[in-house]
């Protein structure tokens, strides 16, 4: 008999972690198939930059709402630890990217972000071990830093049992089942589980 509940996440790395968290926040109960644990994919390999300066506004916009609604108040919004260190962030660049480097800030600042551009004379005096022989300006933002992918995924996925959803390790999902145009279920290592609700968080 295949188990059956509202909603499937497939993947335990940070996406179908934080997945599941929203869902389960949103009343579903969903279970988070791993094939193998939590982590293990990409999210175990990140560096954990948390960073808000992207060429494209639209990377920038996400980055910045994941910095304020989430990782800098991080107990408060999901609970547990995401192991956020703020220790500011440079994007450095040579004097023939300046242009590129200033019309970026200047986007970043429309979207709210605490970003300005500094000479690598400044730079030199924030951090005084950087080596500035490379670049001549940088970008600077003071907010930024790292987190810990893995703390990150566990506390989403604590989060997410704490309001009825399930992790399921060493589960691979072997199979999407649809009928009458519907995705319905799937077949896994560990047999059948039927929703009505499936994400494929499995990774690039
Ligand atoms: C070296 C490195 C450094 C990085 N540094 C940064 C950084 O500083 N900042 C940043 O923001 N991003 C960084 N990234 C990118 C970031 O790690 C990824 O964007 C993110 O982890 C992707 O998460 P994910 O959940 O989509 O994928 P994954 O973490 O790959 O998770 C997918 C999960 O699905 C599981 N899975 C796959 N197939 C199945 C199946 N059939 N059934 C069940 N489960 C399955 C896998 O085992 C895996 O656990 C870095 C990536 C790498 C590799």
């Amino acid at each position: 008999m295949p188990q059956t509940t509202n909603a499937i996440v497939i993947g335990a790395g940070v996406m179908g972690a934080s997945i599941a968290f929203h869902l389960a926040e949103h009343g579903l109960k969903p279970a988070i198939l791993e094939r193998k644990v939590t982590a293990s994919g990409a999210t175990g390999y990140s560096s954990g930059l948390v960073r808000m300066h992207y060429d494209l506004a639209a990377e920038s916009e996400l980055t910045f709402k994941s910095y304020q609604q989430y990782f800098s108040q991080w107990k408060e919004r999901v609970g547990g630890e995401c192991g956020f260190q703020q220790t500011g962030f440079l994007q450095i660049a040579k004097r023939e990217h300046e242009a590129k480097l200033r019309g970026n800030v200047i986007n970043q600042q429309k979207i709210g972000i605490n970003t300005s551009v500094i000479s690598a004379e400044e730079a030199k005096r924030l951090f005084p071990d950087l080596s500035t022989n490379h670049f001549d300006y940088a970008a600077y933002e003071p907010d930024s830093g790292y987190a810990d992918a893995t703390l990150t995924t566990n506390s989403f996925i604590e989060s997410a049992k704490r309001l009825g959803a399930t992790l399921i390790q060493n589960c691979e999902v072997t199979a999407i089942r649809a009928a009458g145009g519907k995705v319905i279920g799937v077949d896994t290592t560990q047999g059948s589980f039927d929703a009505p609700i499936v994400v494929n968080a499995a990774g690039a």
